[in-house]
């Protein structure tokens, strides 16, 4: 599969590419992932990201690109990807058009997960993060087996710094200036589909269901 999933920060995204990956052995992309391993090993990178990312500001797309445009090429895309919290900006989904056009590469399709904003206002201030794996938890619905240790990897469980009541309304301020327009912009391209639904379980179905339609 070759899938961009678009939605809000807290829509499932990661969950939905976590499922979807154990599927076919397409490897999830995530931007923020990328991003956040990069200011944990202290890169050139991560320092020029951290301030942004703090804000719940998007990193500039510049930086972006030029991570996104060597990932594509690596060897473990053939067998198909999904990115996750990239495209951000139509300028990110215009560069993209035109380096999978270069590397010849055809999307199946952009799913919009379509969740309500008082349930991704509940899931991101609910939601810890395992910083070695990325894995997600929910302190409500899907804690992890010991408080604050990952059940994947004992790694540590903790909230993101972007997930401060702060941040967060800003994160989803600057979604809907900057990512909401996605949505025409992969109606257009002809490779839109929406899924309103708060369980990844049924996201998942529909994706399969319409991917081998
Ligand atoms: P996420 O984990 O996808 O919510 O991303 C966390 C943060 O990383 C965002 O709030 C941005 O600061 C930054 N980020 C992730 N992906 C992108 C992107 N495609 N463009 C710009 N900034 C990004």
């Amino acid at each position: 599969m070759k899938l961009i999933l678009l939605g809000a920060p807290g829509a499932g995204k990661g969950t939905v590419a976590k499922k979807l990956m154990d599927l076919d052995g397409s490897v999830q992309i995530s931007t923020g992932d990328i991003l956040r391993a990069a200011v944990k090993e202290g890169s050139e990178l991560g320092k020029q990201a951290k301030a942004f990312m703090d804000a719940g500001d998007l990193v500039p797309d510049a930086l972006i690109m030029g991570i996104m445009e060597e990932r594509l090429q690596a060897e473990d895309c053939k067998a198909g990807f999904l990115l996750d919290g990239f495209p951000r900006t139509i300028p990110q989904a215009e560069a993209l058009k035109a380096v999978l056009a270069r590397l010849n590469i055809a999307l199946d399709g952009a799913i919009n997960l379509d969740v309500p904003r008082e349930v991704i206002l509940d899931r991101l201030t609910t939601r810890r993060t395992c910083v070695d794996c990325g894995a997600i938890y929910n302190v409500k619905s899907m804690p992890p087996k010991v408080e604050g240790v990952c059940d994947k990897c004992g790694g540590q469980v903790v909230q993101r710094d972007d997930e401060t009541e702060e941040a967060i309304s800003n994160r989803l301020d600057v979604y809907n200036e900057k990512t909401a327009p996605l949505v025409s912009f992969y109606e257009k391209e002809g490779l839109l589909f929406s899924v309103s639904s708060t369980s990844s379980d049924e996201v998942v179905a529909a994706v399969r269901a319409k991917i081998s339609a």
